[in-house]
C-alpha cells in the first residue's frame, strides 16, 4: 500500500501518473480540506473534488480543476440573479456539491460522504479527507485583513501580500478514521508536489498526523512543487516566505524535516540538491514538470522506485502487469 498526502492541483497531476503505474486499489490518499467552503449554500471540498475527478477520469486536464467538457450555465444564471460568481462551479461539478451537501445534511461525516461519492464514480483508490472536522486555512494580509484560502486564491488572484497563515480549528480536529493507519502501515508515504503551506500544512496541523509520519514504517518521499526557486504555479513561494521558509527545495525539505527520508527535486535544482544533501537528507533529481501523461507516469515510477526500494522485482512486475491489464481493459488503473 502507498499513502499519498495531497492538495488538488500538483497533487492531482501526480496522482494521474501514479494511477498509470500501479493498481489504484493500492493507493490511499489523505487529502487537504483546509480550502473547503460553503458556496451558494453547498459544501465544496475543492481538493477532494479534484482528486476524485482525476481518479474517475473526469478531471478537466486543461483547467486542472472541475469536470472535463463541463458547461457553466448555472453560474451565468446565478450571476443574473445577483449572486457571487467568483468561484467557478460547472454544471456537472454542481452535482458533486449537491450530493455531498445532502449526505452531510443527512448526518454523514465528510469521510462517509466521500466514500459514497467515490463508490458511485467507480474510484478504486481510497480517498480520505484529512479530518471530518472543519479546519479552515486563514490567510492574514496586512491590507485587507484575514481571508479564507479561496478568497485569497480565487477571488483575489493571490495578489495580496501575506503576513501569516493559520489553520483555524486544527488543534481541536482529529484525523479522519483510517488516516493514521494509512500513514503508519504504508509501504511508502509520498508527499505530492503540493503547496507545503496551504495544502500539506493543514494536513500536518491536524494533531497526531505529524507524529504518525515520524513513526511510519515505510519511507517518506516528497516531490518538490518548487523548481528553480519558484513554484511551478500558484502562490507557494509567497506563502512559504510568510511562514519563514525559503522558496527553494531547501525550504521544502525544511517544511518536512522531522519526517522526510527522500526529497525528489527537479534536475534543474541539481546544484541546490548538493547543498541539501549535506544536511543528511537523501535528494534525488528527476524530471518533475508534468505536462503529458508520459511525464506524469515517469515521475510516478521514479518516486516509487526511490520510496519502495524493498519491493521485490516479482511484486513490482505483478503490480505493473495488473496496471497494464487495467489499461488493456480500458479501465483506469
Ligand atoms: P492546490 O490545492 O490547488 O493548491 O493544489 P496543490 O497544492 O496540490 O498544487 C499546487 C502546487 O503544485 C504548486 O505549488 C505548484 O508549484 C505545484 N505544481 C503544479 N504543477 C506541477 C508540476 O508539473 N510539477 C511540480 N513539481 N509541481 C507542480
Amino acid at each position: 500500500m502507498i499513502c499519498v498526502l495531497s492538495g488538488g492541483t500538483g497533487g492531482a497531476k501526480f496522482v494521474d501518473g501514479l494511477r498509470q503505474v500501479m493498481p489504484a486499489e493500492e493507493i490511499t490518499l489523505v487529502v487537504n480540506t483546509g480550502d473547503d467552503l460553503l458556496w451558494w449554500g453547498l459544501y465544496v471540498s475543492p481538493d477532494i473534488d479534484s482528486i476524485t475527478y482525476v481518479l474517475s477520469g473526469m478531471l478537466s486536464r486543461e483547467r486542472g480543476w472541475g469536470v472535463k467538457g463541463d458547461t457553466f450555465l448555472c453560474l451565468q444564471a446565478m450571476g443574473q440573479l445577483g449572486e457571487p460568481t467568483w468561484f467557478h462551479t460547472g454544471d456537472r461539478d454542481l452535482a458533486m456539491h449537491l450530493l455531498r451537501s445532502r449526505l452531510l445534511a443527512e448526518g454523514k461525516t465528510l469521510l462517509e460522504a466521500t466514500e459514497v461519492i467515490s463508490q458511485k464514480l467507480g474510484v478504486r483508490a481510497r480517498v480520505l479527507p484529512m479530518s471530518n472536522s472543519r479546519v479552515e486555512t486563514r490567510i492574514q494580509t496586512p491590507n485587507v485583513g484575514e481571508l479564507s484560502f479561496e478568497e485569497y486564491f480565487v477571488q483575489r488572484w493571490y495578489q495580496d501580500p501575506v503576513s501569516s497563515v493559520r489553520f483555524a480549528g486544527a488543534s481541536d480536529a482529529e484525523p479522519a478514521p483510517g488516516v493514521i493507519d494509512a500513514i503508519t502501515s504504508a509501504d511508502a508515504v509520498i508527499i505530492a508536489p503540493s503547496n507545503p503551506v496551504t495544502s500539506i500544512g493543514p494536513i500536518l496541523a491536524v494533531p497526531s498526523i505529524r507524529e504518525a509520519l515520524v513513526r511510519a514504517q515505510g519511507k517518506i518521499a516528497a516531490v518538490s512543487p518548487i523548481v528553480g526557486n519558484a513554484p511551478v504555479a500558484g502562490p507557494a513561494g509567497i506563502l512559504m516566505q510568510a511562514q519563514g521558509l525559503p522558496c527553494s527545495i531547501a525550504g521544502v525539505a525544511q517544511a518536512y524535516e522531522d519526517f522526510l527520508d527522500i526529497l525528489i527535486c527537479d534536475t534543474r535544482d541539481a546544484r541546490t540538491a548538493e547543498t541539501v544533501r549535506k544536511t543528511g537528507l537523501r535528494v534525488q533529481c528527476a524530471q518533475t514538470i508534468m505536462r503529458s501523461a508520459d511525464d506524469k507516469a515517469a515521475l510516478a515510477r521514479e518516486v516509487l522506485n526511490c520510496a519502495r526500494p524493498n519491493m521485490t522485482d516479482a511484486a513490482r512486475s505483478r503490480s505493473d502487469a495488473e496496471a497494464n491489464s487495467f489499461r488493456r481493459l480500458g479501465r483506469q488503473p
